[in-house]
């Protein structure tokens, strides 16, 4: 009897209060019939420590195991590590007649905002966060430079699906459009928009003629530099500029010299592999691999990746 009292009423107490706690409530309660014996204190004051020690236990399991998936983490990107190629300066580029052209990629609602829809974020995003932010501020210095600025929107018809992925990005739904930090481009006399209907913006700007709107933005302002920002590192960043580069090689996009990825001013989706188990037929994607992986497949088909972009 008094062992079910002390189940019942001491689980809220912190453990150091709970022996102390029960011997009082074994006490008073036995007090009413017969004097609780000391065999009975010191079977609840052993259980109670082994509930304490499993608790612990269970918190250093649980502290093992972040470890473990950091280490991982890292385990992985040290079998893969990126050589970050030199600071890219901008207004030292353009003064040394390499201009350069901006191109920010899918930087809309249903990727970027929380709870936007199928592929948004569940949860504010410090990696989509400071992407945004860093988008923001090169794309408001190219606007005062007067250099160009050209801008992919993913965007959907109801009835024309993109599998694997859900329904996203759907016209009208709102998640076709720029983030709210993003919107004044839609106005900006240097930002060119370009809604595409696939994941590889470079072949969605080639048409039926064999033209393609974004070797003709390159061509018209004689770029010979792009700096490409946007989401997802892996997916729609990774497939635009492996075409373009491949397109660069085969003299298609003339006088494109470099494809510059800004590291910071990109980002990806984050599916951790616990999550991705609850979901039917879905791939674990946890974020900071990924991104690494995009990063260093692009370097391996010729990207040049930075970490840092100087104003100067
Ligand atoms: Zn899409």
């Amino acid at each position: 009897m008094a062992g079910d009292l002390y189940l019942f009423s001491a689980k809220s107490e912190p453990p150091h209060q709970q022996v102390k706690s029960v011997v009082y409530k074994i006490k008073s309660f036995s007090g009413t019939s017969s004097s609780p014996t000391r065999r009975t204190i010191n079977y609840t004051r052993y259980n109670l420590r082994f509930h304490s020690l499993f608790a612990q236990r269970d918190r250093d399991r649980e502290r093992m195991e972040a470890k473990k998936a950091y280490n991982t983490v890292d385990l992985l990107k040290s079998e893969v590590p990126l050589e970050w190629d030199p600071e890219l300066a901008l207004a030292t580029e353009v003064q040394a007649g390499r201009p350069v052209g901006l191109v920010l990629i899918d930087e809309v609602n249903g990727f970027c905002t929380v709870g936007a829809g199928n592929l948004a974020p569940t949860q504010p995003n410090k990696q989509i966060e400071k992407m945004i932010q860093e988008s923001n501020k090169l794309a408001k210095f190219f606007s005062n430079k007067g250099w160009p600025i050209f801008v992919f929107l993913d965007t959907h018809f109801p009835d024309k699906p993109e599998p694997p992925y859900p329904p996203h990005c759907i016209i009208g739904s709102g998640e076709e459009n720029l983030v709210p930090e993003l919107e004044w481009l839609e106005k900006d006399p240097n930002a060119t928009l370009k809604r595409k209907h696939c994941i590889d913006g470079f072949l969605f700007c080639t048409e039926e003629d064999g033209s393609n709107a974004f070797a003709d933005w390159v061509n018209n302002n004689e770029i010979k530099t792009v700096l490409v920002l946007g989401i997802c590192t892996d997916i729609c960043v990774l497939d635009f500029v492996s075409s373009a580069l491949s397109a660069r090689n085969l003299e298609r996009v003339s006088p494109l010299e470099d494809v510059v990825i800004y590291s910071e001013g990109c980002a990806t989706y984050d599916l951790p592999y616990d999550a991705a188990l609850k979901i039917k037929g879905a791939l674990s994607h946890p974020q900071e691999l990924m991104h690494h992986m995009g990063l260093y497949i692009a370097k391996g088909r010729g990207a040049k990746i930075v970490n840092s972009v100087s104003l100067m």
